[in-house]
């Protein structure tokens, strides 16, 4: 259920509306806008309970159900989209933030050659994955802490803050260490250990689609990330798994306007993953830019054909540059710059 109050209400008309909450069992998370405050009312239990309860109480303005399993990552909870900093570059904001980088940490001159050049394109974050979700465990599974490290150098030189998946709890503390954007995969996006365990830190978050989730999933985990008050959460919608099979998976381009409509938080298009073709990630690309898309992850490796991981659908340096020139009229199209 989510409160909405007036635009004079007090803190004590604010408190009080809390506190009915809570002496009814249910927890509260308060968004404090410029404008107004909203309270979301939190519990699986909120059906039976009449909004009349709330409506009452002075300093209310309306009070609305959700019917959607997610609550924090409603648009009705916080009306106006989410923004945030990370490393000195705004992401959600009228500027699309790109990430790009290897799909795996491979070398030092690998991720030193790729951070320079999507940088001097135009990227504002690097990517690169030491621990790698691989289907097979006899394929690579990345450098691990060592990845790690290469990171945390290649950003001391460049400035670029890094964006780098975790698989799992036990890795939380290592990854931590080092990333400035903890990635959740697409494999990861209902493990809700994982998603509960994150929570607790205050790290930017990046949680992909699964590729077999609905939108509705989706953004029901995503609370989960937002459930101990960590606003910095986006999401990256990487492509479903649907019954063409010419392409790795189909990137819902649909899911970018239904999540801007339903939701608050920043969304990214991942065009490599769900391409899995070099030829097909430029075309994908513009067309989730066009569609309203907050920024873009791109694979980019220095020589595609000597990747350990996800070498087809890794761009060259060159078409990584082109691909940037090409999408800035698209975004200025739309009122925005990259
Ligand atoms: C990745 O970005 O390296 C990756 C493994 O992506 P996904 O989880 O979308 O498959
Ligand atoms: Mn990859």
């Amino acid at each position: 259920m989510i409160v909405e109050m007036t635009k004079g209400a007090n803190k004590p008309q604010i408190k009080a509306v809390v506190e009915r909450a809570r002496s009814l069992g249910f927890d509260v998370q308060l968004n404090v806008g410029t404008e107004k405050t909203v309270v979301a009312i939190l519990g699986s239990d909120t059906g039976k309970t009449s909004t009349d309860v709330f409506e009452v109480l002075p300093g209310v303005q309306t009070v609305t159900r959700i019917m959607k399993p997610y609550k924090l990552a409603a648009r009705e909870f916080h009306p106006q989209d989410t923004t945030f900093e990370v490393g000195g570059r705004t992401i959600g904001g009228k500027r699309l933030i790109v990430m790009a980088g290897p799909c795996a940490v491979e070398s030092e001159q690998q991720l030193r050659d790729t951070a320079r050049t999507v940088k001097n394109a135009g990227a504002g974050v690097l990517r690169g994955g030491a621990f790698k979700p691989r289907t097979s465990p006899f394929s690579f599974q990345g450098l691990e802490e060592e990845g790690l490290k290469l990171l945390a150098e290649v950003r001391a030189e460049t400035g670029l803050p890094i964006v780098t998946e975790v698989m799992g709890t036990e890795q939380i503390d290592l990854v931590a260490r080092y990333a400035d954007i903890f990635q959740v995969g697409a494999r990861n996006m209902q493990n809700f250990a994982l998603l509960k365990e994150l929570a607790k830190l205050k790290h930017p978050i990046l949680l992909k689609r699964g590729f077999a989730a609905t939108i509705t999933e989706w953004l029901t985990a995503a609370d989960y990330l937002l459930a101990e008050g960590n606003q910095r959460i986006m999401l990256c919608e990487r492509g479903i798994r649907t019954f063409e099979d010419s392409i790795r998976f189909s990137l819902d381009i649909s899911s970018i306007a239904v999540v801007k409509r339903f939701s608050h938080l920043p969304i990214l298009a991942d065009p490599s993953h769900a391409s899995g073709h070099f030829l097909y990630v430029p075309s994908i690309a513009k067309a989730a830019v066009a569609a309203g898309a907050d920024g873009l992850l791109i694979e980019v490796h220095p020589n595609p054909q000597k990747a350990l991981v996800d070498g087809l659908q890794s761009l060259t340096f060159s078409d990584f540059a082109r691909l940037m020139e090409q999408i800035r009229p698209i975004a200025a199209a739309l009122g925005r710059t990259v």
